[in-house]
């Protein structure tokens, strides 16, 4: 395939996660590419070092603003987005911040979707303010919500779809209508569905952020976050958010594994998919449990939109236990199999209970408020055989319907 995949759209997703802009014949014919461990890159001339510069010659710099290994995976990621480029972070956050510290100054306004990662959710609810930059939350399920919040000085509209962790879906093709009219930037953070699911460019938004610390890389081994947009754009963020206001650089090597992750994205979004809706399913039917939130579900409020927008409904789910956050406490120390922790998209299955770890950045009356109840409990089903997750959650349910608890709320 080698050079043939750098030019041509037409090869499909899982062929171009696994082939795109990398040619082995460029580097000895080594199957994966080389890690480049330099921190620096000689230039040819001192002419040329001053066109690096200029902007005048793309050639490589200094790892803050660009590696040749780290360079194969942001352009991949960008043809996988639909995007024209893309930039590599440490961090989910280090790729959220690189974007709003290049886009926002005092007196401007971002608007957010009222449910959102508890850190982006506590940049902009107690620090954006201390840099003269307003944010504020409206409810994002309904574009017509924004077209009334919407002003001269929204510079940028944000949102996660679906949230976390409530699993809330925003209409990003009827919401990018609304910011073109307005000439504000639309931002869509798109970790929880990766472009296999979703591709928010497409639908009209400006600029798709990603913590690939999550599914893209997919194996809980690296941290990492993504940008992917216009060159325009990436250049902007590239040169002022990273560059010179963040420095969330990316490491050769964690952009390596990313790689490495990406080339099985869609077979394990599909089994990430196909778990999550039977877990669900069987979870909706459960005498513990309250509620169950998750898009796939025909009951689910949203379920039309999601059909619409995502090409399967991924591989999280949210429920409440009867009993609240107590329930939910004695559940998770019941688990045998399912691990507790925070981050998702692993190949181990994971719940977390948002209140107190996650999104303990929202006061409780902001959760209320936001959307979220303290009972809520995230799931990010693993790659596990299903037999075994769902046997270990009902387990672990039925030994807390013995101790009685749900049944005390
Ligand atoms: C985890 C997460 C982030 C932050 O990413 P890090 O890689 O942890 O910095 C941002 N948005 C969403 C939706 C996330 O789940």
């Amino acid at each position: 395939m080698g050079k043939s995949t750098n030019d041509a759209r037409t090869f499909g997703f899982s062929t171009r996660a696994i082939h795109d802009g990398y040619d082995p014949q460029d580097y000895h014919g080594a199957l994966n590419p080389p890690v480049f461990l330099s921190s620096t890159f000689a230039f040819p001339s001192a002419e040329q070092g001053g066109q690096r510069f200029a902007g005048e010659d793309r050639g490589f710099i200094y790892h803050r603003v660009g590696n040749p290994g780290v360079d194969i995976v942001e352009r991949r990621l960008a043809h996988l987005e639909g995007g024209e480029a893309g930039l590599l972070t440490s961090s989910g956050m280090g790729a959220i911040t690189a974007v709003l510290w290049t886009m926002l100054g005092q007196g401007d306004e971002i608007i957010a979707d009222k449910t959102l990662y508890g850190c982006t959710f506590s940049l902009l609810r107690h620090h954006a303010e201390r840099f003269g930059i307003k944010a504020r939350f409206v409810d994002m399920t309904d574009p017509a919500k924004l077209a009334e919040a919407i002003g001269p000085s929204t510079k940028i509209v944000y949102c996660e779809t679906p949230a976390n962790p409530n699993m809330r879906i925003c209409d990003i093709a009827g919401l990018s209508d609304v910011c073109t009219a307005h000439g504000a930037t639309f931002v869509v953070d798109n970790t929880y569905c990766t472009p296999y699911l979703q591709r928010p460019l497409e639908l009209g938004a400006d600029i798709v952020v990603h913590s690939a610390t999550k599914y893209l890389s997919g194996h809980g081994d690296l941290l990492a976050g993504a940008v992917v947009a216009s060159r325009e754009i990436i250049d902007k963020v590239r040169f002022v958010g990273v560059k010179e206001m963040n420095g969330a650089v990316i490491s050769s090597f964690d952009a390596y594994l990313l790689m490495r992750g990406m080339k099985t994205l869609s077979l394990r979004m599909d089994r990430h998919s196909q778990s999550a809706s039977r877990l669900a399913r069987v979870l909706a039917g459960h005498d513990t449990v309250e509620a169950v939130y998750y898009p796939g579900l025909e009951d689910f409020p949203q379920h039309d939109l999601a059909k619409r927008q995502m090409a399967a409904f991924g591989g999280m789910v949210a429920l409440e236990l009867k009993g609240g956050f107590e329930s939910g406490r004695r559940f998770m120390d019941a688990l045998k199999l399912v691990t507790t922790a925070v981050s998702l998209g692993d190949a181990e299955t994971l719940v977390q209970h948002p209140a107190s770890m996650t999104h303990s950045t929202y006061a409780p009356e902001e959760r209320a408020r936001h959307g979220f109840t303290d009972g809520l409990i995230r799931i990010s089903v693993g790659l596990e055989d299903y037999a075994d997750i769902e046997a270990d959650i009902l387990e672990a349910l039925e030994r807390l319907n013995r101790s009685g608890l749900s049944a005390s709320a």
